[in-house]
């Protein structure tokens, strides 16, 4: 149908512009005494010129588009080249690096680390496949250059701790533990494969194995009403290496922290849909299988058909 549509269109767009032609043709024989031949060669560059000025402002459309969705990718890629040499290895444990002043701030991490990696792997039916590596940052400055984010932690390339985990003792273990999450696939699917999935399952996930890293401030039966009112996020299935079609429009209008609890309760939803099938599904994505193709391996759905059962059984 689409094609055919097209297909009528360009027909139609061909028949105008042949109509227009010969209209014009007339206009200009009529006008002028000049040879008509001429005024058709000029009319046929005017389109060409017409059609790649079009072609020029679409291109530029699409590239722009790409370097605003892109704009934190770029400054990431930039922080992922920076080097972490300056590190120091911790005496305790040297899978714990701090830069030099955050020597506290990484004896916390230290003492909490083996407890934070065990209820991962539990939590994500699998062993780390590298030596896991936690990067403590001593200013918030020093975290943005290497991490291109203004947040608290985050996963590039490495794991990095921003000392304003520092501010909230009661929450380091949630996002030490939401990070290792990240980390966890990271270290399986590599950078690409990693971006590529949709951002409502990495941060639902980390959320939920978490129990509740990066979404505290908003409760579950907050978020809940906020779903049945209407006001939730769109799981899309990724793609694009987290470029497009990582988060829908509606996604953006929901607080930060509004939003992680809400993805946590959907996740959550199809773990407890059926644990076996949640393993398998889980299982798969690590395995670098495509994310959609997961969930009807796994649980013989759709994602939207989940969806769909969700939001049933919340209202
Ligand atoms: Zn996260």
């Amino acid at each position: 149908m689409k094609s055919m549509a097209l297909k009528n269109g360009l027909l139609c767009c061909k028949r105008r512009n042949n109509h227009v032609n010969s209209y014009a043709l007339k206009v200009a024989s009529l006008c002028f005494k000049a040879p008509v031949t001429r005024d058709v060669s000029l009319l046929k560059s005017q389109n060409i010129m017409n059609v790649s000025k079009l072609s020029i402002t679409v291109i530029s459309l699409i590239l722009l588009s790409i370097l605003l969705s892109g704009c934190s990718v770029i400054r990431s890629s930039i922080g992922m080249m920076r080097s972490t040499d300056h590190f120091i290895a911790h005496r305790k444990d040297h899978r714990v690096l701090y830069e030099p002043g955050a020597k506290i701030f990484a004896d916390r991490i230290v003492a909490i680390l083996p407890q934070s990696i065990r209820q991962i792997e539990n939590r994500q039916y699998r062993h780390f496949v590298e030596p896991v590596k936690v990067y403590v940052c001593a200013s918030k400055e020093s975290f943005y250059k290497l991490y291109g984010v203004k947040c608290k932690a985050g996963v590039s390339n490495k794991l990095l701790l921003s000392p304003r985990v520092m501010n909230e003792p009661e929450n380091i273990y949630l996002y030490l533990t939401h990070e290792l999450s990240h980390l966890h696939l990271y270290q399986q699917l590599g950078l690409l494969g990693f971006r590529d999935l949709p951002s409502w399952f990495k941060e639902g996930l980390a959320t939920l194995v978490s129990d509740g890293g990066g979404a505290q401030t908003v409760s579950e039966n907050e978020a809940i009403e906020s779903i049945v009112n209407g006001k939730h996020f769109i799981p899309v299935s990724g793609g694009f290496f987290g470029c497009f079609n990582q988060k829908s429009s509606a996604d953006k209008t929901l607080s930060h922290h509004m939003r992680y609890r809400q993805y946590m309760i959907f996740v959550s939803f199809i773990k407890n849909k059926d644990e076996k099938e949640f393993k398998r599904f889980l299982l798969s994505i690590q395995a670098g299988v495509n994310f959609s193709k997961s969930i009807q391996e796994s649980y013989h759905t759709t994602l939207d058909q989940l969806w769909q059962d969700f939001i049933k059984n919340i209202h």
